[in-house]
């Protein structure tokens, strides 16, 4: 397994080429297959693209990217290549364009491998949902490697791609890294240009990276970062170089530990890795204080309800008419969109849709959506107030380590309590790095979660960056 600096390192060397590297990973998916942590794959392009980034690198033309080997979750547009998000309603459709963030990421010479297995239409936290089957964990095949992004980060972890991209409306970046030992970013929300990401939740939906390092999360932000007119949502603020945040010194760093995140419910080992990861930092210069944000306790219930109510609305445009499945024996128009619908879906994404469209409904708009709406600003102000006296904060980034398949899948509840430390900064649209930190007593990862103020994503890279290095 390679970071990106070492890659970097041998390419400058001479030591190897993007050619042979390529053919390295390829060979990697390949015999990793059993794993499923892939849904294509994309060969021949991506020889073909190594031997160009060789080529340039030899005439000092390539760009920052040349040699980074990436897989991207398949929720997101690669030209030319099925998108399928996890589901039998989009197998056969094929993106017509690049998202913003592929374009970006190749036009630095980015080796695209292929298209990473999820939970269907990220939604879920264990990767058992995808229609194509559940991704293993690579430590332990009978477990889980958390979701929805749960493919990329098994990509990461067992050597199949130098960075994945994912992405994240509750956690599907963050818990996946953490169950799996590897580096997940999520940006502030209008950070990254969600031009090309199929929507789950646009207000909650973000782009972001898993890796094996903070430095390599850093400099795939500095790339895919930045305005987009295609994006409205995509802010107008100017990018700082986040790989030069990273700079191993926490002296005077205010930490404030949120109380509400160390409650019930929480894995005694992942306790003591948090609290070590708080002391190390205490060590080293950091100030520590505890802080209170109010409203945690509704933060798992306001998700469900606003992200269902924006998922019913999004996924209304699979009607078997315009994109993907159509059933065969419907004998009328709503026949049709019915049938379409009731065989192109999952079982999670028709709860998710009745839950929404029940939110949204005439009747209970006001006591459930607008409702929603009012406690998602308390929970942001929380935030905001948190935010005057510390500069990051410290929780879990997951109620526990990675589990069993099968173990929560017939219990939805449960299973959404996974995301119980990572609704709340797409609540409030602030950044939000997992970093392992230490083991469980069965060996497996545990991830620390540091929280930045909106569009600070300098402060937590940096922290993740001290952290890593500590662990
Ligand atoms: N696990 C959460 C859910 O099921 C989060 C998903 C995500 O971030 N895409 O909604």
């Amino acid at each position: 397994m390679k970071t990106f600096e070492t890659i970097q390192t041998e390419l400058r060397a001479g030591t190897t080429t993007c050619e042979r590297l390529t053919g390295e990973y390829l060979g990697t998916i390949e015999a990793g297959s059993g794993l499923n942590a892939f849904l294509s794959v994309f060969s021949e392009k991506a020889v073909a693209q190594a031997r160009l980034v060789d080529r340039k690198l030899a005439d000092g033309t390539a760009g920052k990217l040349a040699g980074m080997v990436v897989s991207i979750k398949d929720v997101i547009c690669v030209k030319d290549e099925r998108v399928t998000c996890g589901s039998k309603i989009l197998e056969q459709f094929i993106s017509p364009y690049n998202a913003t963030v592929v374009d970006r990421l190749v036009a630095e010479d980015a080796i695209i491998v292929g298209k990473n297995n999820m939970d269907e239409f990220a939604m879920g936290s264990s990767t058992e949902n995808s229609a194509y089957g559940r991704v293993k964990l690579v430590q332990d095949e009978t477990r889980v490697p958390g979701g929805s992004s749960g493919g990329s980060a098994v990509a990461v972890r067992a050597g199949m791609a130098t960075v994945s991209l994912g992405s994240d409306t509750g956690g599907s970046i963050r818990q996946p890294a953490s169950f799996t030992g590897v580096v997940g970013l999520k940006p502030t929300y209008g950070r990254v240009s969600r031009f090309g990401l199929v929507a789950f939740a646009s207000s909650f939906d973000s782009i972001g990276s898993l890796a094996l390092t903070t430095r390599d999360c850093a400099q795939v932000l500095n790339v895919i970062a930045g305005h987009d007119e295609r994006d409205s949502t995509s802010a107008k603020i100017p990018v700082p170089d986040f790989t030069s945040a990273l700079d191993k010194n926490v002296i005077g760093l205010r930490v404030g530990i949120p109380k509400e995140y160390f409650g019930e419910g929480l894995d005694p080992d992942v306790r003591t890795a948090v609290e070590k990861s708080i002391d190390t930092l205490k060590k080293n210069g950091a100030t520590v204080e505890e802080v209170s944000l109010p409203h945690t306790e509704y933060t798992i219930a306001t998700y469900y309800i606003l992200a269902t109510a924006e998922a019913s609305s999004n996924l209304a445009r699979y009607d078997g008419a315009r994109y993907g499945y159509r059933a065969k024996k419907a004998r009328d128009l709503a026949g049709m969109y019915t049938a379409s619908r009731s065989e192109g879906f999952g079982s999670e994404v028709k709860r998710r849709i009745m839950l929404g469209t029940y939110v949204l409904s005439a009747g209970y708009y006001d006591a459930y959506y607008r409702k929603g709406q009012k406690v998602r600003r308390l929970i942001q102000q929380d935030f905001l107030k948190a935010f005057d006296s510390v500069d990051c904060l410290i929780t879990p980034t997951a109620p526990t380590t990675a589990f069993k398949a099968g173990e929560k899948v017939d219990d939805p509840l449960t299973m959404y309590l996974s995301d119980i430390y990572t609704t709340s900064a797409n609540l409030a649209g602030i950044p939000g790095i997992s970093v392992p930190f230490g083991k469980d007593h069965q060996g497996l990862p545990i991830g620390v979660q540091i929280l930045g103020r909106q569009f600070d994503e300098a402060t937590i890279l940096k922290v993740a960056d001290f952290l890593e290095s500590a662990s």
